[in-house]
């Protein structure tokens, strides 16, 4: 073992400590990889990768642990937690930066802020740039930027050669266009990603309203109808839960953060909401916030150390065909935190060529979050059984609430599958790193 490397073995002390710490869902795998190690340093990840192929290990990768099926905690092999790579370094003149896997979306949401300057993080506070880019990225702003991965210009990363790298469209393109979308089929670990960042956009805010469950069928077929209209610069969305502000009992939140450079096109861009249909039990007007303030709301849904079952789709189906299954889905739904995300998307123009490539016009996704293990047998099962049902309606899954392993379903689009598989056969021939927990 190299002397500079902090490694627990199965059944040493600290070992279990350093598994728990390695997942953001409080409900963890029964897979316990033979050794954890927690690099420090690139030359660290090298050390590691050397090790692995010398006791033959496969790696499972972790950045910030939010990988709801906790992808990297497998059984035997190396986990390989690389969350302390976590430095960030702006070059605000250049409208880049270096960040490490391991910085949280905050982190850098944060720096930029004082500099004026904009990338689209995720919506959740300690969601890490690792994971988070490497499968897409749907973060503030994305309708109008991309998802955040199309904002990538390069990644060091180690091979399963154990050897450190640059990928860029330049060099090792392979891999550059792999590490847009791969998510947690990556095949090498990223120890740097270089993005490219915008101006922050002047005005940043979002307007409200709350209802009842009892108009959830009116307001889906609202959503749908003005959904093609919305513009970009919104991503309007709703949130159904058994608790809802505003509301008695279960209810639904609809949300339009807005992102724009004057509070006048804010206004403008904002008009659709006046349409929304009769019988809220509050809106709010357009409030100017900070997307620091935005992504501390949306972390309410999400607490830390709650259990996690997840599941999602996307689909071009009407509220006409989709509602059946909608209903299921309120009748069926856990208590509170638990939730559903109905989201307003239609793929973005201009994307570049890489590995992500799947998309649709409206994404669905159920959270069932829970404390209680008497909860657990239906709590567990409500997002996969329900969007197992609503499947036929379904273009295929997201990787950010992938649930593979339990429920397989297209990811990528079948070209960029077939081109993943054969650059992953190419790069990682002895299958150093894990695949996907489940293909169809
Ligand atoms: C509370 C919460 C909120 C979320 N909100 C959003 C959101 O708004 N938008 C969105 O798009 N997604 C969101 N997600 C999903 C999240 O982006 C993905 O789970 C993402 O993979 C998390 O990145 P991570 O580094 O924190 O997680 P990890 O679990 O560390 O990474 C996920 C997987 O990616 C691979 N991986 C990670 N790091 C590396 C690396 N350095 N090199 C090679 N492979 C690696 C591994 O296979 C790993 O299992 C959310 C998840 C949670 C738990």
């Amino acid at each position: 073992m190299p002397h500079d490397l902090i490694a627990f073995r199965r059944g040493d002390p600290g070992y279990e400590a350093a598994r728990r710490a390695a997942s953001f869902n409080a409900r963890l795998p029964d897979r316990f990889p033979e050794i954890i190690i927690q690099a420090r340093s690139e030359a660290n990840v090298e050390a590691a990768v050397a090790l692995a192929n010398a006791n033959g290990w496969t790696i499972g990768v972790r950045s910030g642990g939010h990988s709801w099926a906790a992808n990297h905690i497998r059984d035997g092999g190396m986990l390989l937690d690389v969350s302390r790579l976590n430095r960030v370094e702006v070059d605000a003149a250049a409208m880049t930066a270096r960040v490490g896997p391991g910085c949280e979306g905050n982190a850098i949401n944060s720096l930029l802020a004082k500099k004026k300057l904009f990338f689209p993080v995720g919506h959740c506070e300690s969601v890490c740039l690792g994971g988070y880019l490497l499968q897409g990225g749907y973060g503030w702003n994305s309708r109008v930027l991309g998802n955040a991965c199309a904002s990538v210009i390069g990644i060091d990363y180690v091979g399963a050669d154990g050897i450190a790298r640059h990928a860029s469209a330049e060099e090792n393109p392979d891999l550059f266009w792999a590490a847009r979308g791969a998510g947690p089929g990556f095949f090498a670990v990223v120890t740097r990603f270089h993005l490219k960042l915008t101006r922050r956009p002047r005005v940043i805010g979002a307007k409200a309203a709350f209802y009842g469950i009892e108009h959830l069928e009116a307001l889906v077929r609202w959503a749908h109808e003005v959904g093609p209209r919305v513009p970009d610069s919104i991503e309007l969305m709703m949130l159904v839960s058994r608790k809802t502000d505003f509301v008695k009992g279960a209810g639904i939140t609809v949300v339009a953060p807005v992102f724009s450079d004057s509070l006048r096109q804010a206004w403008r861009d904002l008009a659709f909401m006046k349409t929304l249909p009769p019988g809220a039990t509050r809106k709010t007007p357009f409030l100017p916030t900070t997307v620091k303030a935005m992504t501390r709301q949306v972390m309410g849904h999400y607490p830390a150390d709650w259990n996690y079952a997840v599941d999602n789709m996307w689909t071009h189906a009407t509220a006409d065909q989709l509602l059946p299954g909608i209903r299921r889905i309120a009748k069926t739904l856990p208590a509170a935190p638990s939730h559903m995300l109905w989201m307003n998307w239609a793929p973005p123009t201009g994307r570049p060529d890489m590995a992500y490539s799947l998309d649709d016009q409206t994404y669905i996704a159920l959270y069932g979050v829970w404390k209680d293990e008497a909860d657990t047998p239906t709590a567990s099962t409500w997002a996969r059984d329900n969007m197992a049902a609503m499947s036929p309606l379904s273009t295929g899954v997201q990787l950010a609430d992938e649930n593979l392993g339990a429920r397989p379903a297209p990811f990528l689009a079948e070209p960029n599958m077939a081109r993943l598989d054969a650059l992953r056969a190419k790069h990682d021939p002895q299958g150093r790193f894990y695949p996907y927990m489940g293909r169809v």
